[in-house]
């Protein structure tokens, strides 16, 4: 497994090189994106009569990087319209992923620094203390926050209360619109700027498109940008569960031989089950051979597997939620830009759970490019500019390949149950607890607070 890393990662360093060098400038002057069937014939729209409107920037996919992006960049006065194919109503529905979401600190100052934060802070159940542990063994990681400072070390928030935050507040807004349900015909990027045509005729013309549609992401795909992949052969379940005792802002993390078992503090339940009001996100990350048994297991039967994983220390415990889950795999795109095009988040990089860093390492992306692309706005510049989208490309690659090595390095670490394996990790876990400065550079880094920062990562203005 380690060998086929180090192999994907060669071919990745020398498919940026070959791909950035050669394609681009091959094809890099006109690129139409037909982002469905080549076949689609698009000639009848343009009998429609199209209403056409410019605005400065397009975000494709109303996701939490998406829409991050665009409140970013419309706090500081940048028109900007964002275009989602699902519907908002059901992306904030209980029943749409039924995930939370770890904001680490860093992450936090950005949203803050954009005016977010009030309306998702709310929500947010902060984490004072992370506990990790292998299995049986007793050997653990204690990292207490006030080692690392003030803040807490991320908070806890279901995804559906963050998207209804993003979407409330970009009523408000009325440098952002937000078109959705709207499926995209074509996108076509040219030499001084972008015309995207949506089923409905509509047209927007650009200087620059981002997509933010996710791991599987059209653009990315139609733009030609090969990506570095994988499945690993866990998925995670996910659901809420009410407790008796209370979890008192601990995250445990505890290493299960079929993966990561994670239990992350929320917010009290406004109505108890079973008169359990404390509360939980469970994220139970299994092999793939015991998913469709744990699967198809009733609630009794699910919250009692559950209730084996927990142990008793939170008392009785209760379904608080439906249940998901997830497939996972890692993915990382060979390049980030194209002509007047960039990936961000997940359409960039998605990783495995383990950390809790995906979307973490998105709005680092987003904190990075709205600094690029509103300081070239304020000198008067191109905000579509390759040189600007090759800086964006620069800043954040590194940090997002070495959470990528390092997530994809734990996961195979911890999700193993030979005995010397067992050992190493161990032994490496007290070594780390047993070691401030060690507790404090890994509790940094999980802040995502450590690094050559954006202004707003830093808590700065935009
Ligand atoms: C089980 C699990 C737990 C996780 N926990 C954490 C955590 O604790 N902390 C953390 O930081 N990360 C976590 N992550 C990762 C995190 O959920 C993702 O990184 C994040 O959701 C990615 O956001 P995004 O906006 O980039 O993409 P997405 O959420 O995938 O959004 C993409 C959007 O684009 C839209 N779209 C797609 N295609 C098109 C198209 N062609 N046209 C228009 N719109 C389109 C979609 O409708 C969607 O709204 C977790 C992931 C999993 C699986």
């Amino acid at each position: 497994m380690r060998l086929q890393f180090a192999y994907n990662l060669t071919i990745e360093i020398f498919l940026s090189i070959f791909w950035a060098g050669c394609l681009g400038r091959l094809f890099g002057r006109i690129c139409r994106m037909d982002i469905h069937s080549a076949s689609r014939n698009l000639s009848s729209m343009s009998k429609v009569n199209p209403q056409t409107q410019t605005v400065e920037a397009v975000v494709v996919g109303a996701g939490m990087a998406g829409m991050t992006l665009a409140h970013a960049l419309a706090s500081a006065g940048i028109e900007v319209a964002v275009i989602d194919r699902a519907d908002p109503g059901m992306l904030q529905t209980a029943s749409h992923d039924g995930r939370t979401t770890a904001i680490a600190a860093g992450s936090a100052r950005v949203l803050r620094g954009i005016g977010l934060w009030d309306g998702i802070g709310v929500h947010a159940c902060p984490i004072e203390t992370i506990r990790v542990s292998d299995n049986d063994s007793l050997m653990f990681l204690h990292f207490d926050h006030r080692e690392a400072g003030d803040d807490p070390l991320g908070h806890i928030i279901e995804n559906r209360l963050i998207r209804q935050a993003l979407y409330h507040r970009a009523e408000s807004r009325t440098n952002l619109q937000l078109i959705a349900p709207s499926e995209i015909a074509e996108i076509e990027r040219g030499e001084s700027g972008i015309t995207v045509r949506l089923e409905n005729s509509e047209v927007l013309r650009a200087r620059v498109v981002f997509a933010c549609d996710g791991r599987n992401s059209a653009l990315r795909k139609a733009a030609g940008i090969p990506v570095t992949e994988w499945r690993y052969d866990q998925s995670s379940f996910v659901c809420a569960l009410a407790h008796e005792r209370s979890h008192q802002n601990i995250a445990h993390e505890r290493f299960l031989p079929g993966g990561p078992f994670a239990l992350l503090p929320m917010t009290d339940l406004a109505e108890p089950v079973n008169g359990l009001r404390h509360q939980s996100s469970v994220v139970w990350s299994e092999s793939n051979d015991l998913v469709p048994a744990i699967r198809d297991m009733d609630d009794a039967g699910f919250t009692e597997a559950l209730g084996r994983c927990v142990g008793g220390f939170l008392g009785q415990i209760a379904l608080a939620s439906p249940r998901w889950v997830h497939p996972l795999g890692l993915s990382h795109a060979i390049r980030y830009t194209d002509q007047r095009l960039a990936l961000v988040g997940d359409a960039a990089h998605a990783i495995h759970p383990i950390a809790g860093q995906g979307l973490n390492m998105g709005i680092r992306d987003v904190a990075a490019l709205a600094e690029l692309v509103v300081d070239a706005r304020r000198l008067g510049r191109d905000i579509g500019d390759p040189d600007i989208l090759s800086d964006y490309e620069r800043w954040r690659r590194a940090d997002n390949m070495m959470l990528t090595v390092t997530t994809d390095g734990l996961t195979r670490l911890f999700s193993n149950d030979l005995a010397p394996v067992r050992a190493v990790r161990d032994l490496g876990l007290a070594a780390v607890n047993a070691a401030p400065p060690l507790r404090k550079f890994f509790m940094r880094h999980a802040m995502g607070v450590v690094g050559d920062l954006p202004r707003l990562v830093r808590g700065e203005a935009l």
